[in-house]
Formats: C-alpha cells, structure tokens, sequence
C-alpha cells in the first residue's frame, strides 16, 4: 500500500509538471513573433503565476534563454543542460530538499531550447510518512483483531470436531452400539462422522461374532465336559479298580472341574458383555451376604489353617439394590481369592462399614500382597499376576467377573496391596434409602443378571 502511494504520487507531480510545461509551450510558441522583452514578461509572468516560479528556459549551450523568473529559480540546482532527444523527469535536491523536475527539449524561432519546471516533494513525503504511521500504528490492532476473529472463527469450525472426539472416546466395547451425531452440513465432517459410524458399524458385528462365538463354544464345551467328569466319578466308584486307573480318573475329574470354572467363567463374561449396567432389583442387605459367603468360606480357611475375621457390627442396616445371589458371588471371588493367595498362618478378613450414603465392603488379608506393576491389569481377563510366585490354581476371570458384578450394581471395587504386604479389595455401594424395591421397574436388569448367571 505505501509503495502502491508513493508510485501514484510520483505520477501525480509528473502529471501536474507536464501540464504546466505544456502551457509554458504555449505561452513561447504564441510569443514566437514578438521582441524579447515581451517574451520575457510573459515568460516570467507564466513562471510567477504557476509553480511558485520555479521554470526555466535555457539555450542548449547552457545559458539561459530568459532571465530567472524568481531568487528561487535563480537559486535552484538545475540538472546540467545537454542536448537531449527526450523529455525527463528526474529526482534532485536542492537547498537541502528534495524536487522532482521534468525537462523537455522545445525550439523557438528555429533555435533549440530546454524547458525545466520544478515541484518540491516534501508534500509527498509528508503523506507518505504519516501513511507509514497510520499503517504502522494499525498493524497490531489489525493483527490482535484478525487473530481473534481467525480464533473465534476456527473455534467455530473445530466444535463439531470436538464433538465428534468426544463422542468416539465415550464409545468403548461395553456401548458399540452407541454412534457418533451426523450433523446435515454435507461437509467433510458430516462424511467423517458417517465413516466413523459405518466403522463402528463393521465392528459391533464383528465383535458380537467373536461374543456370539466364546458363549457358543463355552455352552458347547459344557455338556462334553460335564459328560467326562461324570463318567469318571462313576468309574471312580468301581471297588476293582487298579490303583492306576484309580489315579488316571482322578486326575481326571480334579482337572474337567477346573475347565468347567473356566468355561463358566468365559460364559459368564461373554454374556456380561451384552447386557447394559442399569439400576439393579431389589434390597438386599449386604450382612446376609457377608454371613452366606463367609459360611461358605469357613471350611475353606480352616482347611488351610487360616483364620476368617468378620467385622460386620453396624449402627445402620447396609441395605443395597441388588442381585443377592450375584453379590454373594463379588464376596466369594474376593474371599477365594484372599485365601488362596495367603500363606498359613495368615488371617484374612470380612468387614462392612456403612459410611454416609455408602456401604463399604472390604476383604483384607496379610497374604502374598500385587506387585505395584500388576495392580492395574489384576482386573483384566485371564490376567494373573506373576504366577511364579505361587503355585496357586486359577484362571484369571475371577476378578474380571467381580468387577462386572460390582458395576452392574453402581458400586466401585478398588484394590491396595504391595508386595509381601497383603491386600485389601474394596466395593463401595451406594445405600439405598428408599422404602420398599416394589414398585421399581427393574425387569431388563433382573433379566440380565438371571441370564447372566451360569
Ligand atoms: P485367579 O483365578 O488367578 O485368582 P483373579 O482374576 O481372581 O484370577 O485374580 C487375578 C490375579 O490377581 C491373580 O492371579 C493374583 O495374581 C492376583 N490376586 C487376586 N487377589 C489377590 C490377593 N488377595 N492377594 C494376592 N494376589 C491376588
């Protein structure tokens, strides 16, 4: 833009130079037949009248052909006069200040002459330089001004990118079929979010396969299993039997009773994947649970020489919306757990504390203890921490299945442990306060639980 203004105001002098220098020819060409002084009058008066009298007329032998028109002609720094084929319009300076001149060769009464008008730049340089200010003291405003709009305008148009992250991050295994929003922009956005739902699409079905698959084999699996182990106990009942075969059957059904775990473990979870974590049924009191499982588990602990504390004295009922029977499993899993993974003399213990709005239910033992590296995949299917360490049957599933349990139930199940240090495993349940569970309606999630169970 200052370029594009000093160019213009150059062309500007240069216009208002060549007309001056256009009457001045006039004004010799109608002198042409008159005496010298009257030339020179009305040459002067031309020069005095326009240009602040800044013109000149001059021989081709370098002298001029009129008396200066004013001091400041007299004064000026003319260009050196030669012979020259054409007009030019050059930049000097004279007395310290900068003009442009325009020179053009002319004759009169057949002699050659040079004419030179003069116009002082400084008016120029004056707009250019308070430009340059205007444009300098603007540009930051400018800038400040179209970064914002440019932010305000991206923001803009990266909301609905936000969205759609924020829709695909919320999407996991456990809600495939939820799909991203298509907004009806026909834009690039809109294909973007119909392609991330089209591949949603492919993978929901290919993972229901691969569910569908796991509970068909694991259903499958079932019956043959079942089959084997109870042909083995019948042989087993056989006084005849060798002392080998005897062994061989034995092994036998120790081992078709690990795989039926497994497989009802693998069912379990399969199914679990399909059903939603609604509210759960009816009211449930978490000391009943507490009393079936530790009932369950007493045999076990004093067949390994471990003593079973229970810390269940309670200011208030912990009443829960639950699956009774699903809770039961949660506290088995974590009890089985703690007793296996506990060396005799250990002790391992049950507590439940109600606390607020919350229930919590707790198992602690002074066992084995998770590494700090394994604790966050403990909750993983078929992880198992460093088997090494022990020599303790399982699979892996248990504490996959009491995780599902714990959230179809709204609860939060949290472990502490280190190495060498125990552990304790924690399911925090929200109470529930309401007076009786008859009136909800809670069949999809009974549903889901009955079915779920093996
Ligand atoms: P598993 O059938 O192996 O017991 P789980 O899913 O129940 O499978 O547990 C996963 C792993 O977590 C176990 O293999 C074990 O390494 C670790 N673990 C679970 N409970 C305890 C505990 N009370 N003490 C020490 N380690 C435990």
């Amino acid at each position: 833009m200052w370029f594009t203004l000093k160019r213009t105001l150059k062309d500007e002098r240069y216009q208002t130079l060549s007309r001056r220098m256009d009457r001045l020819q006039q004004v010799l060409a109608k002198s042409a037949g008159e005496d010298e002084d009257d030339r020179t009058r009305e040459f002067t008066e031309f020069a005095r009248a326009t240009g602040n009298g800044l013109a000149e007329v001059y021989r081709v032998n370098g002298q001029r052909a009129f008396p200066s028109p004013s001091a400041a002609a007299a004064a000026f720094k003319w260009p050196d006069v030669q012979r020259i084929g054409s007009e030019r319009f050059q930049h000097v300076t004279s007395g310290g200040q900068p003009y442009w001149v325009l020179l053009r060769p002319d004759s009169l009464n057949g002699e050659s002459l040079v004419l030179f008008a003069a116009a002082p730049e400084s008016g120029n340089l004056v707009i250019l330089d308070s430009f340059l200010k205007g444009l300098l003291a603007a540009a930051p405003i400018l800038l400040l001004v179209s970064s914002a709009g440019g932010y305000l305008l991206s923001r803009k148009a990266l909301t609905p990118v936000d969205k759609i992250t924020a829709a695909t991050r919320s999407i996991s295994i456990r809600n495939l079929s939820e799909r991203i929003p298509v907004t009806n922009s026909r834009d690039e956005l809109q294909r973007l979010a119909e392609t991330c739902n089209a591949m949603l699409g492919r993978l929901e079905s290919a993972v229901l396969q691969i569910k569908q698959f796991t509970a068909d084999a694991s259903h499958e699996l079932r019956g043959p299993l079942s089959f084997t182990r109870t042909v083995s106990e019948v042989a087993l009942r056989n006084p005849k039997l060798d002392a080998q075969s005897r062994a061989a059957f034995e092994d036998i059904v120790v081992e078709s009773a690990k795989a039926s775990e497994l497989l009802e473990g693998m069912l379990t979870l399969a199914r679990a994947d399909s059903y939603s974590l609604d509210a759960p049924l009816e009211q449930v009191d978490l000391a009943d649970v507490v009393e079936e499982a530790c009932g369950m588990a007493r045999p076990l602990a004093s067949e390994r020489s471990l003593t079973l504390l229970i810390n269940t004295s309670l200011a208030s009922p912990a009443i829960v919306l639950g699956d009774f029977s699903s809770l039961r499993r949660l506290l088995w899993i974590l009890l089985d757990n703690a007793l296996k993974y506990t060396n005799t003399p250990g002790s391992v213990e049950v507590s439940l504390r109600v606390t607020g709005a919350k229930a919590v239910l707790s198992v602690s033992d002074n066992g084995i203890g998770i590494a700090e590296a394994d604790l966050p995949r403990i909750f993983d299917r078929f992880y198992r921490a460093d088997p090494s360490r022990s020599q303790v049957e399982g699979s892996g599933l248990g504490l996959a299945i009491a995780k599902w349990i714990a959230e179809l139930h709204h609860a939060e199940l949290t472990v502490a442990s280190a190495e060498h240090m125990g552990a304790t495993f924690r399911v925090a349940f929200q109470l529930d306060d309401s007076p009786s569970d008859g009136q909800r309606d809670r069949a999809s999630v009974r549903d889901g639980l009955v079915r779920a169970k093996p």
